[in-house]
């Protein structure tokens, strides 16, 4: 593979600062104001950027195996499962690169203002982490293989099960009350079944040995080969945050498109149908999947960002981490306050054929949340800043004095 012409060096300082990119992850899906919405829900609603009309034509998968289940859907879910046309889905692929490629082109054309301004309003106050990263270089006594292990590797997957062990305990015991309450799909997983949590801690635990690990090695061959992702002066708060954002965008446009090629009905069930036995999932479920896909689908979306634009470790080992946090709240199945909406993907493993993404853009663009956004579940797709429920604020079923 030759990324070289897509080198983008760093060259400044910077100051992480991982929440506000999270904000611009939070998981909701661009949304258009549509006529039909009560006004309470838009106002509640996060974006409002329609990116195209819907192809009907497109993006009607259908799980073969699941067909017993989709008999509770409602009618709108019952016509839209039809077989996915391959035709459909290559005019999909022709109206995105079109929309995505001018966003690039765009952005590159303006990149240099941007981050003029980008810099002069974070500049100067990038001492503290430079001096930080300094002093983790010398601890490590300047071997740069064992800095990238561990900001690629190490940490971001301690962070991923620290987090995760929170919601294992809640989802084995049912407390605290103060997680459970907040639970999705209300009948599910109250609680879990250990066995099957416990294989799929096991299929996590493989994947990320013996796939993860030696796909970190591969990529630090990669980018010592194109630059030195170990340098030791770190890149611009800026330039950290135009990464990620770009980032991002790749990671939605390759997960989407392979995410939806997994579904084919030739493929699915040979390989993405272990990822969806569970159509309730829980944080570890998000990556509990087959091998191929856990290469192709989980970890080369995450990879490709960092490979193309050169990244500095700290930058990758930040995105790394994020990537596997946001992932593991889409997973969780609770709708916690002030983190991102897990809605979007719960309504995924829900019904299969709708919420392909992970922020929900390529979604808007070809249609696959057409049927999401007649649902309770779209209406509850927001960020949560209060303490009450929205199973509770927004129930399934109208009170009686409504
Ligand atoms: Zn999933
Ligand atoms: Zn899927």
């Amino acid at each position: 593979m030759n990324v070289q012409p897509w080198v983008i060096h760093p060259r400044h300082r910077y100051i992480p600062r991982p929440h506000t990119h999270r904000e611009q992850r939070s998981a909701s899906a661009p949304r258009a104001l549509t006529t039909q919405q009560p006004l309470t829900t838009q106002q509640r609603h996060i974006g409002g950027a329609h990116l195209g009309s819907h192809d009907t034509r497109d993006s009607r998968t259908r799980d073969p195996d699941m067909q017993g289940q989709s008999a509770s859907g409602s009618s709108a879910e019952q016509r839209s499962r039809r077989p996915e046309s391959s035709g459909g889905l290559w005019d999909s692929v022709k109206k995105a690169a079109f929309v995505i490629g001018s966003g690039l082109f765009l952005m590159a054309a303006f990149r240099n203002s941007i981050t003029w301004h980008l810099q002069k309003f974070w500049g100067a106050s990038g001492d503290f982490w430079q001096k930080q990263w300094t002093n983790v270089y010398h601890l490590f006594g300047g071997n740069e293989w064992a800095l990238f292990f561990v900001g690629t590797m190490v940490v971001p997957t301690l962070a991923f099960w620290l987090f995760n062990a929170l919601f294992i305990v809640a989802d084995l015991t049912g407390k605290p009350t103060f997680i459970t309450r907040y639970r999705i799909q209300m009948d599910k997983n109250n609680p879990v079944d250990p066995v099957k949590l416990r294989q799929a801690v096991k299929k996590v635990l493989a994947n990320q040995v013996f796939l993860s690990m030696p796909m970190v090695v591969v990529a630090y061959k990669v980018m010592r080969w194109h630059g030195n992702p170990c340098s030791l002066e770190l890149p611009t708060f800026h330039w950290v945050l135009l990464e990620l954002a770009i980032s991002g965008l790749l990671e939605e446009i390759f997960f989407y498109y392979s995410h939806r090629l997994f579904h084919h009905p030739a493929i699915y069930k040979h390989v993405h149908k272990i990822h969806h036995e569970w159509t309730a999932p829980v944080g570890v479920v998000s990556l509990y999947a087959h091998p191929l896909e856990h290469v192709l689908s989980n970890m080369m979306p995450a990879v490709i960002g960092p490979l193309l634009l050169g990244s500095h470790l700290a930058t990758t080992s930040l995105w790394f981490t994020i990537a596997l946090l946001v992932t593991t709240v889409s997973h969780c199945g609770y709708h916690l306050p002030l983190l991102p909406s897990p809605e979007f993907h719960d309504f995924h493993h829900l019904k299969f054929n709708q919420c392909y993404g992970v922020l929900g853009v390529l979604d808007r663009l070809h249609g696959t949340d057409s049927v999401f956004r007649q649902t309770k579940s779209y209406d509850r797709h927001t960020l949560l800043l209060s303490l009450t429920p929205l199973n509770e604020s927004i129930p399934d079923k109208p009170r009686k004095e409504d």
